[in-house]
């Protein structure tokens, strides 16, 4: 039954694991509330932090159960403009998450805590003429508050460039301006001060133009071009474009792509600093980042995943790099694809948006396919370099040592010979994969996952790469007592000691997990690699992903063969990427490349496929395979997991809601154990629910989810709905 208030009601999002929202009455005295308002409410015997995302004149409770708010922490300032509200709720719908859930990833750390604070509109400091008389005399005793004057005497100075001159500056800041030495004006957007990049060649050309025609309309992408084809050079002159009739930009990269080299990229062409905003900033970083986009003095802002939900009042282009990269998926929590909800973004704001990689993800690739996005190539070199030739290695005609083939132990120390480098690519870490009894058959598992430990040899432990356990290295077999312990397999710090030896005098650099741990560590290493000189790369996809070494001209990958005949039908798309990508490592620059590929199965049709009709032809192939079994992007899938510290739980929970799936067009599948069946202690298992149409999954879908709360084993496991899973 509804009863009816006169006052109004806000619909409030919290952050709790709850598929609802939260009726409240406004606070007691004050203005009238806005949608995309945070507030201050009692939640049981806590006080919480919400964000208004709905205003009605009626709530389902009688109005004396209302609470009310307890204050408005922003006053009248919103931090949900009511395009990304929407896009939000499109986000909560689609997904099937807990609303709260949904708007609190979208704000950044600081604005979800009680304390947190939309932080003022950004100055900048500013000499006025007594300041600049005062700066022309001696400084006397005054210095800290002269290097301040000095460096305002420069032009126009910000926080943070006053900050490095001294810990006590704001002290000394408040001086000067109390002196009248010093005035602050509201900082302007940056100015663009384009240095021209080169001369388009011919596909660049037609895409950049073909875009441009669509600016002022919604219209999806894709930027299919090789490694080394000029891509980021059309993101540029797009950007040029968007950015000089006062747009605003969003330009997402991958978790590890964004690297200073790449922000250097668009500063030095565009003139200003583009914001940059991802996961390892500071949580101050964060929420400065969000306040300049919000306020539209970030003209580009360059960010991961998290930067699609940044309010932007201007924007204008959305920009996707490497748009295949698994990390555009979040995996844990609200499980959103970035590149789907980038995608609806701009269609949301009548903006193009476009899609870049080498290797495109199936989905985007059967869409261009079908017309649904525009389908730009790039197949040249922009710098002329050809692109690498490849050489299958049999491993079963091969004398290997720690993995690598005398072949390819050959050919690696030709190229060193020539003064070149070398990557050499194996996408484990660790020393080595598995530790064995050779007496009885024991190996080193992890307690808490289905896993083997990994050998670090030299940090004296085995760790679970899941769970992050570490246990102790055992003397003798826990098992049966005998001294027969030995390393089965081979990660990349084997190969690392491995090469070393082998190739004494030539510098050796390792590129992953372990080594490049700290901030700006890989930054060094790849300095040191682009100084030149011979040197060997060792490393995992970490160096699979965009970066420029002009001086490598072989790469080796060590093995790839498990993704061949894996169980995940995505693993053959997966490997396929990977290899270009790594591949697209090799001949950058004048000198030409070669790829070495170690396996077990040269004669895979996929592989031969991909090495010799290239990347375009495989996904073809790969496409038409899934067409016939029905698979995604042919179908449309979503996941219900659960997990819990008993299976029985887990499975009791997962076929009673199986029994309550409602009939209709889709249908559900399982229960199934998850791929890693155990994982942290916890046993994992899922639903899989296939549809040929979306509308009819989600239909569906809703329905169930509804049933789902009220299922009594549903207390006893965690549960999520995963829409468009990118994993089992
Ligand atoms: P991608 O992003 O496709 O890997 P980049 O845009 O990084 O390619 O271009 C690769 C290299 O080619 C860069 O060094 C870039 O400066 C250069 N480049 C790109 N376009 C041109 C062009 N039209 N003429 C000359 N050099 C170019
Ligand atoms: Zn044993
Ligand atoms: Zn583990």
């Amino acid at each position: 039954m509804q009863s009816f208030t006169v006052q109004p009601v806000l619909n409030v999002a919290l952050p709790v694991p709850l598929r609802q929202l939260f009726d409240y009455l406004p606070a007691e005295a004050g203005f009238d509330p806005q949608l995309g308002q945070r507030v201050l409410v009692p939640f049981g015997r806590r006080k919480m932090i919400g964000v208004v995302v709905g205003i009605t004149d009626k709530s389902e409770l009688p109005a004396e159960k209302l609470a009310r708010v307890i204050e408005y922490p922003d006053d009248q300032q919103t931090v949900l403009s009511a395009e990304t509200l929407a896009l939000l709720k499109w986000c909560w719908r689609y997904y099937k998450h807990a609303p709260g859930e949904v708007v609190f990833n979208a704000l950044p750390p600081l604005l979800r805590k009680v304390n947190g604070a939309i932080p003022a509109p950004p100055v900048h400091y500013c000499l006025t003429p007594a300041g600049q008389v005062r700066l022309a005399e001696p400084p006397g005793r005054i210095k800290a508050q002269i290097r301040l004057l000095q460096q305002m005497a420069t032009g126009p100075a910000t926080e943070s460039q006053l900050r490095v001159h001294s810990p006590t500056w704001r002290k000394s800041l408040s001086r000067l301006i109390e002196q009248q030495w010093v005035y602050s004006k509201t900082r302007a957007p940056a100015r663009l001060d384009i240095t021209p990049g080169p001369q388009l060649l011919d596909e660049q050309r037609r895409a950049v133009d073909a875009i441009k025609l669509s600016l002022d309309e919604f219209h999806c992408h894709l930027l299919d071009g090789i490694t080394g084809s000029g891509k980021t050079e059309v993101y540029l002159q797009l950007l040029e474009k968007v950015l000089a009739r006062g747009g605003q930009a969003l330009l997402l990269v991958p978790e590890i792509g964004l690297t200073p080299q790449l922000v250097n990229r668009f500063r030095k062409r565009l003139g200003f600093e583009p914001v940059v905003t991802h996961s390892g900033l500071s949580e101050g970083q964060r929420l400065q980042a969000w306040a300049l986009a919000k306020s539209g003095l970030a003209r580009l802002v360059i960010g991961t995943r998290s930067a699609l939900f940044l309010p932007m009042p201007d924007l204008q282009l959305i920009i996707l790099d490497e748009e295949h990269d698994a990390s555009f998926k979040q995996q844990d929590g609200f499980r959103y694809s970035s590149r789907d909800v980038a995608v609806k973004r701009a269609a949301g704001l009548n903006v193009p948006v476009v899609l870049g990689t080498a290797t495109p993800s199936l989905e985007s690739y059967s869409n261009a396919k079908s017309k649904r996005y525009s389908w730009h190539r790039l197949r040249q070199r922009a710098t002329g370099a050809v692109e690498p030739r490849w050489r299958v290695l049999d491993l079963i005609q091969q004398r290997m040592t720690g993995g690598i083939s005398a072949t390819a132990m050959e050919a690696i120390g030709e190229t060193l010979d020539k003064g070149q480098q070398v990557l050499v690519f194996l996408n484990r870490r660790g020393y080595a994969p598995v530790i064995l009894c050779h007496d009885c058959g024991w190996h080193a598992a992890c307690r808490r996952c289905d896993a083997n430990l990994t050998w670090h040899r030299a940090r004296h432990v085995l760790l679970c790469h899941h769970c992050d356990s570490r246990v102790q290295i055992p003397v003798m077999c826990p098992e049966c007592g005998a001294d027969a312990l030995q390393a089965a397999g081979e990660g990349t710090e084997q190969l690392e000691q491995m090469l070393g030896t082998a190739f004494p005098d030539t510098p050796l650099l390792r590129f992953d997990r372990d080594t490049v741990r700290k901030k700006g560590e890989f930054q060094r290493l790849s300095t040191q690699v682009k100084a030149g000189g011979s040197c060997l790369l060792v490393g995992t996809q970490m160096l699979a992903k965009g970066h420029h070494f002009p001086e490598v001209t072989l790469v080796v990958i060590v093995n790839l063969d498990q993704s061949l005949y894996s169980a995940d039908f995505r693993a053959l798309e997966r490997m396929g990427q990977l290899m270009v990508q790594v591949a697209g490592r090799a001949g950058r620059d004048q000198l030409p490349g070669e790829v070495i590929l170690q396996t077990h199965y040269p004669q895979h049709e996929s592989l031969l496929t991909l090495l010799d009709s290239g990347y375009e032809a495989f996904a073809g192939d790969i496409c038409a395979d899934r067409h016939t079994a029905c698979l995604p992007p042919f179908s449309f899938q979503a996941l219900l997991r659960s997990d819990a510290h008993e299976k029985d739980d887990v499975r009791a929970f997962l076929d009673q809601a199986r029994r309550c799936f409602p009939s209709g067009e889709a249908r559900v599948y399982g229960p199934f154990p998850a791929m890693m069946e155990r994982r942290s202690g916890r046993t994992r298992w899922y639903l899989l629910v296939q549809a040929d149409r979306r509308p009819v999954l989600h239909r569906q879908l809703d329905e169930w989810v509804m049933k789902l709360h009220k299922l009594p084993s549903a207390r006893k496991v965690r549960w999520v709905i995963d829409v468009d899973p990118q994993d089992y």
